[in-house]
């Protein structure tokens, strides 16, 4: 920072003009008609940015020339450039009122925001200006950026996924509201002590967030435990009321959704739950005021903290509170709405409104939506359950099976009974129609059953979310083919025409022209503008891949995005690395099915070639691993040790120098992403056949001109077509082969086969690793040799090391690579979440896109 400016405040006099808004000394009514709502225009030049930004950290903020935190700047300019939001805001909100349209409400667990003050500049289209308002101020805007913290709200893809989802809603002016909570706690921070994961607790709260507004004249009353009481009405009809339950409220916090440069502001909508204050002062019944005050606030432990679980559930009973809290409070907030304006009316209700699920996490939104409809606005079990499975819609993330969410009957009695007896209800008339279709099939009622029977009986969310919606979609075009074939194959065979695809994608905005400015300039100054809103477009870059100059300032930038990754990196570790090298990333939560074994099996093998001298034409590699492990997931995390270990062996080994660097990124997350992918060569996407439902990491680095080396895995399978085959580095074994193969996989005798991965497991099993750790990798070892081991790395050890091979001889063509790279980058326009988005609105949602100025 040089010479900053930003404490030089003007004065703020109470001069005669500014005395208006005194009361009038006599009390009387001064102006009938209050003109409050008429708002100055904000303009956005540098100067009035400059003066808002002054006010901001002077005023509201407080600070002067002694504040050496960079965050109050930040937070100055993001006070600045909400206020040129706001206006739109109300705008949108009001033309979809006005309108009176049909809405989505996207029910996500999990939104992994990351930053959003560049990203809202960017939709903005006031990126340059602000630059230069603050470089005239002395600020580096790029270091203000880094001072916000990331939110992450999310484990992985799925939240991710819902942040971008987001984004192209509102950039396609279409009126969806994202609806999830507002854990105190996002993803933990991983930090690496001793090569071990340690994981320390994320307050992303605590500076404060200046982009949501509390609103708690919108909260809800969400119930928990009771019992239920039938009675009959005074219309002599049977109804249920669930009494004597412990109340907590859900209070909602909303956030401005921008879209891309075109005056729409959407919302998203988190939930944080608050003790309900009403005393009911029988409670105190002798009891101490502090206590009772103290066991009321306990209802803020719903969303305290995310569980840190991606792709397998935990069962607890604190994370059904919080799927029923959300699911719960998002339907009441919606159903409020609609009576505000249709009141009691809800035969257009359907015509109206769609609840899409984000994974079976909310899914327990079908019986509460039943639950509100016949309890308390009086609908029959047939008109109401007529408008849930016409209005819910179901997205599935994920094939491996205990990701598959199940919750014990007993857990459900106590903490939520009404809704135990819908969910019994609803499977009392679903199975009817089963065995009405399929008459005396039995075993199929068993599978089917949205009750899984047994000593400890538990209800399939997956299978409530199927029953409750009139659309269940995959992430991609394998994904929802394996789930027809196999996980939902009965349900398919029942309801083919709910069945559809929706390959993901991510929105070009943040991962592309935010975390790669200079690519997105070159792109523009080569094919116009245009490309951000229409990514398909980006094809026109293809002839450009023969144009050797085009190549070599492609180069300069993927060179300078390498250093940035280089510099990024050197905050870790003290390690030097060679910007020559090639690239090699592979960042994503670590899995067993995304086998970051097999990518350590492979360094290590490299090393040995290192170290027996087989280097005849080597290709210098620095290879970047990254991810953080599910806390509980002992084999995850050993993996992560195991990294680490393998980096401090081959880091440090003279004889290997620059032909081999191994790193471990830790704390990956969304603003490490903004990094990694621009300077990436080499995208590791090499998970077992079948297992990786689509993935999105895979398309981020594919958008910045990295090649992928991949399994026909997920949407790696579309990546390969949309680049063709001879630009896309494919290995290992197809579904169907593996699954063939499986009765006979017998992965040592694979290894003694091959004198490569005999000397990778001479290395491993000799403790070269974990020299003074005597025995802490067997468990590792063991997984990988077994015979039932489901994500049979070693079955694909031998075509990943020969497909390597090729890969380094790519890349010592570089104009060759230049082109490959080039045109990843051209064909990934399928991968956009416009597209994504405009498929579920053309076959699941039909919203009409906004019109700001009818209204
Ligand atoms: C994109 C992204 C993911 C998803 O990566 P996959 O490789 O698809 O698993 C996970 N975490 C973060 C921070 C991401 O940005």
């Amino acid at each position: 920072m040089k010479n900053p400016t930003v404490v030089a405040l003007g004065n703020l006099e109470l001069s005669p003009a500014n005395q208006d808004w005194l009361p009038p000394t006599s009390f009387e009514k001064s102006n009938p008609k209050p003109t409050i709502c008429e708002l100055p225009t904000i303009r956005t030049d540098e100067q009035h940015l400059m003066v808002d930004f002054k006010n901001y950290y002077g005023y509201r903020l407080g600070r002067d020339q002694s504040c050496k935190s960079l965050h109050y700047a930040y937070e100055a300019l993001s006070l600045a450039i909400s206020d040129r939001i706001i206006d739109h805001w109300k705008k949108t909100y009001n033309a979809y009122k006005e309108q009176d349209c049909k809405r989505v409400s996207y029910l996500s667990m999990e939104f992994l925001m990351g930053r959003t003050l560049s990203n809202t500049m960017i939709n903005l289209g006031i990126t340059d200006v602000v630059l230069k308002a603050m470089y005239k101020l002395g600020l580096d805007l790029e270091e203000l950026l880094e001072a916000e913290h990331d939110a992450g709200l999310g484990n992985g893809g799925l939240g991710r996924l819902a942040t971008c989802f987001i984004d192209s809603c509102a950039t396609l002016r279409l009126p969806v509201t994202g609806y999830g909570l507002r854990y105190e706690y996002g993803m933990f921070s991983q930090l690496i002590i001793n090569g071990e994961q340690v994981e320390a607790p994320d307050r992303w709260l605590r500076d404060g967030n200046i982009w949501e507004t509390e609103r708690f004249e919108y909260r809800q009353i969400i119930k928990f435990g009771g019992r239920t009481k039938y009675f009959t009405d005074d219309q002599g009809v049977t109804r249920i009321s669930w009494i004597d339950t412990h109340d907590v409220l859900a209070v909602p916090y909303d956030t401005p959704v921008p879209g891309f440069r075109n005056g729409v502001v959407n919302t998203l909508r988190l939930w944080k739950a608050v003790a309900n204050e009403e005393f009911d002062f029988k409670e105190f019944n002798g009891r101490d005021y502090a206590e009772i005050v103290v066991e009321k606030n306990m209802a803020e432990n719903i969303t305290m903290v995310l569980y840190p679980n991606d792709a397998s559930e935990n069962g607890k009973e604190l994370r059904l509170k919080q799927q029923y809290l959300f699911a719960s409070a998002t339907l009441q907030d919606v159903i409020a709405t609609w009576i505000g304006r249709h009141g009691n009316d809800f035969s257009e209700f359907t015509a109206k409104n769609c609840f899409q699920l984000n994974d079976s996490h909310p899914s327990i939104a079908v019986a509460e939506l039943m639950r509100l409809l016949i309890d308390i606005h009086g609908l029959s079990w047939d008109d109401a359950w007529n408008i849930t499975q016409n209005t819910v819609a179901y997205t599935n993330h994920t094939l491996l099976p205990e990701a598959l969410e199940c919750w014990s009957v007993n857990l459900f009695k106590q903490l939520l009974p009404r809704l135990l007896e819908i969910i019994f209800e609803i499977n009392a008339r679903f199975l009817v129609e089963v065995s009405r279709r399929w008459p005396g099939d039995t075993e199929r009622l068993t599978r089917m059953s949205l009750i899984k029977e047994g000593t400890d009986q538990q209800v399939r969310m997956a299978y409530l979310a199927i029953v409750g919606s009139y659309s269940v979609n995959g992430v991609a075009k394998l994904h929802t083919a394996l789930l027809q074939k196999g996980l939902f194959r009965d349900f398919y065979e029942m309801w083919p025409e709910k069945f559809n695809n929706k390959t993901n994608g991510v929105t070009p905005r943040r991962w592309i022209a935010s975390c790669n400015p200079g690519l997105a300039d070159l792109i523009t100054a080569t094919i116009g503008d245009g490309w951000l809103t229409h990514l398909d477009r980006l094809k026109n870059l293809a002839p450009y891949a023969d144009d050797s100059d085009f190549r070599q300032r492609w180069w300069q930038i993927k060179r300078h995005a390498k250093q940035c990754l280089i510099d990024y990196q050197k905050q870790q570790h003290d390690i030097e690395l060679s910007l020559d090298a090639l690239f090699d990333v592979q960042v994503k939560r670590i899995h067993e099915y995304k086998r970051q074994l097999l990518n350590v099996l492979h360094v290590i093998h490299l090393y040995d070639r290192i170290k027996r001298g087989d280097t005849e034409n080597w290709t210098n590699r620095n290879v970047f691993i990254g991810g953080k492990a599910a806390p509980g997931y002992i084999i995850a995390k050993k993996t992560i040790k195991l990294i680490n270990n393998v980096a401090d062996v081959i880091n440090n080994d003279p004889d290997v120098g620059d032909r081999l660097k191994l790193i471990f990124l830790s704390n990956y997350q969304v603003s490490a992403m903004e990094i990694i992918c621009p300077g990436t060569d080499l995208s590791e996407q090499i998970s077992t056949a079948g297992k990786e439902a689509s993935g999105t990491g895979n398309m981020k680095f594919m958008m910045n001109g990295a090649v992928t080396i991949g399994t026909l895995d997920g949407a790696n399978i579309e990546i390969r077509d949309e680049v063709g085959p001879e630009n896309f580095f494919l290995f290992g074994m197809t579904v169907d082969q593996i699954e063939a193969y499986r009765q006979h996989y017998d992965p040592v005798a694979l290894i003694n086969q091959d004198p490569d991965l005999s000397r990778v497991f001479d290395l491993l099993e000799g403790g070269h690793f974990n020299r003074f750790e005597p025995g802490i990798f067997d468990d590792l070892i063991a997984s990988l040799k077994n015979k039932q081991d489901i994500w049979m790395s070693i079955a694909d050890f031998r075509s990943y090391v020969d497909t390597q091979k090729r890969v380094e001889a790519a890349f010592k063509d570089t104009e060759h690579w230049i082109r490959m790279s080039i045109l990843n980058t051209a064909h990934s326009g399928k991968f956009s979440t416009d597209r994504t988005i405009t498929e579920y609105n053309q076959d699941i949602w039909k919203l009409i896109p906004i019109n700001l100025s009818d209204s």
